[in-house]
């Protein structure tokens, strides 16, 4: 059996892993100093095999979403990594997004987790895109394999993403995201994935007034010679559409796991997300099997985060 949970989650855990220590580094130095294998300590001086926020926040939705879908309780998770280390690496929290800190600070003061996140311009990081994967397996167990033009489940979407992040156009970047994702689950090819899940989301779209706006920033993805932009084109900050470009872009010029994440790293400065945001699909097309051995024994708490993997599984599975 497709352990489709697993897949998704050791794959972006393991890219997060791959690019903590390289968070910020520019473009420039890793064409001199290429990564090509799971390293330590650099920008946050931490050990080998440490994940991040993104991970620690997919985590929290991990474990919340085996008891059912409550946005008090992914939020109340999301309170407890921040304040108490839950979910984490090694017991404290060394990374977390602007945004996402004011949304959590906000519910802290009693705000209904649905108005915590941001809506302004500035608010467009991407800090949902990097934890909107484990929504996926929910979707599939309560609408089906596609996402369709299904209200209830871009409802879903949109306010997972919202409770952090809730500008129109990051809710249509996490769409994307999850329908491509939504087709390699269904063993899609990649390039079939992405072609297919970016149009389903723009026809979705470019029907509701609120987003149709908005679509525009997501032009280049929806462009069949996507992959063919030249790598200085591509831009890898952590704005929501470059991070998710970037990954996508790093999945088309890729063949296995292995080579997806780390092109994902090479193109620098946000390398933890955006090989998390390629990880996770990369985990899904490829399998778990296909992440090299040794990265996987690196990561810290696998066993920890197989288990919150195994009693979701288990859950959606009743
Ligand atoms: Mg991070």
């Amino acid at each position: 059996m497709q352990r489709i949970i697993l897949d998704g989650i050791l794959g972006l855990c393991v890219g997060d892993a791959l690019g903590v220590p390289f968070e910020f580094t520019p473009r420039e130095d890793l064409k001199k100093d290429t990564v090509t294998k799971m390293g330590s300590h650099g920008t946050y001086n931490q050990p080998l095999g440490t994940w991040s926020d993104d991970t620690s926040m997919s985590l929290c939705l991990v474990d919340s979403l085996s008891q059912g879908l409550n946005y008090f309780d992914i939020m109340k998770k999301f309170l407890d990594w921040y304040t108490e280390g839950e979910y984490t690496s090694h017991g404290e929290v060394f990374d977390i997004g602007a945004a996402t800190k004011k949304a959590i600070l906000r519910f802290s003061e009693g705000v209904h987790p649905l108005s915590c996140g941001g809506s302004q311009e500035l608010d467009n990081g991407n800090g949902s895109l990097m934890r909107i994967l484990p929504i996926l397996f929910y979707l599939r167990t309560h609408y089906g394999d596609a996402l369709k033009k299904n209200d209830e489940v871009y409802t879903i979407i949109h306010n997972v993403s919202r409770l952090t992040h809730a500008h129109p156009r990051t809710l249509i970047a996490c769409g994307i995201y999850l329908n491509i994702a939504a087709l390699i689950a269904q063993n899609l090819n990649m390039e079939e994935a992405v072609h297919t899940g970016v149009q389903h989301a723009f026809d979705y779209y470019s029907q509701r007034k609120e987003y149709e706006p908005e679509l525009h920033h997501f032009a280049r993805l929806n462009d069949l010679s996507f992959k063919d932009i030249p790598e200085t084109e591509i831009h890898s900050t952590g704005y929501v559409v470059h991070t998710l470009e970037a990954s996508i872009w790093s999945l088309l010029n890729s063949n296995n796991y292995k080579d997806a994440v780390l092109k994902a790293v090479n193109l620098g400065n946000d390398t933890d997300t955006i090989a998390t945001v390629a990880g996770g699909l990369a985990g899904l097309h490829y399998g778990a099997d296909n992440i090299p051995k040794e990265w996987l024994d690196n990561i810290v708490r696998k066993d920890y985060i197989i288990e919150l993997c195994n009693q979701l599984e288990k859950s959606l599975d009743q």
